[in-house]
């Protein structure tokens, strides 16, 4: 029983290598981690700090699906890589700074007091660990970086509920926010704390239009009426 890691080290190879090792059974995928660094392979590296689903650092891709690796027994023939649209540093451990940025980007947007990374609140009331699975499995990362993604836009919702500043939060996720999700549901099939992104964001969509916006992909659509001839 063996599974495959996706190396890489990007002061060695331009490209990534492909390795094989064998399963430590009855271990999870970080333990499995630990044990072949330990005895197999000591320059094999990877993130995990708590061990138990709380710091969210140990997300890696396995088959193509975001897992947290602490809470994953892997099976015999897993491909393991690592997270989806972040840079790699080395093997299985990314740069998570660009996709958080996209807190800081929602919150350049909000004004005054409404501060979404230093709400007490928000930080109190949502149950995310930043692991960036979301991110991750999200197919709009593909075409377009600048989306502000999964788990920011939850995190606006959830301001949105408890903010006096309802319409500001709304005009922050109008570009490269809401109406950019394609409602997929990727992003809530792989959060490992059960949060729904994609619910969080149809319920922005309905506040949006609400609040006076409407879908522009709506307003680009002719329905193929421009094709009927009517005469
Ligand atoms: S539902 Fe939207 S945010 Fe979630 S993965 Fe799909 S496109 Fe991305
Ligand atoms: S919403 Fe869920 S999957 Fe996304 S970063 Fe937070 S905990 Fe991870």
């Amino acid at each position: 029983m063996n599974i495959t890691i996706k190396r890489f080290d990007k002061h060695k190879e331009p490209q990534s290598i492909e390795m094989s090792y064998p399963i430590f059974e009855g271990l999870t995928l970080l333990e499995n981690f630990l044990k072949i660094k330990t005895t197999i392979d000591p320059t094999l590296s990877f993130s995990g700090v708590c061990r138990s689903g709380v710091c969210g650092s140990c997300a890696v891709m396995v088959n193509g699906k975001a897992k947290l690796a602490c809470s994953y027994k892997p099976n015999d023939g897993d491909m393991i890589e690592p997270l989806n649209y972040h840079e790699v540093q080395r093997d299985l451990i990314v740069d998570k700074t660009k996709s958080h940025k996209t807190l800081s980007t929602a919150n350049a947007q909000l004004h005054g007091e409404a501060r979404l990374e230093n709400s007490p609140k928000v930080i109190v009331q949502s149950d995310c660990i930043l692991c960036d699975s979301c991110y991750s499995a999200c197919p709009v990362m593909a075409v377009n970086s600048d989306f502000l993604g999964p788990f920011t836009l939850t995190k606006v919702y959830r301001y949105t509920l408890q903010s006096n500043e309802n319409k500001t939060s709304i005009d922050a996720i109008q570009t490269n926010g809401v109406w950019d999700c394609t409602l997929c549901g990727e992003c809530t099939l792989v959060c490992p704390q059960g949060i729904d992104p994609k619910m969080d964001i149809m319920n922005l969509r309905s506040i949006s239009v609400q609040s006076g916006y409407s879908d522009p992909n709506f307003a680009n659509m002719d329905f193929g009426f421009g094709g009927f001839d009517f005469n």
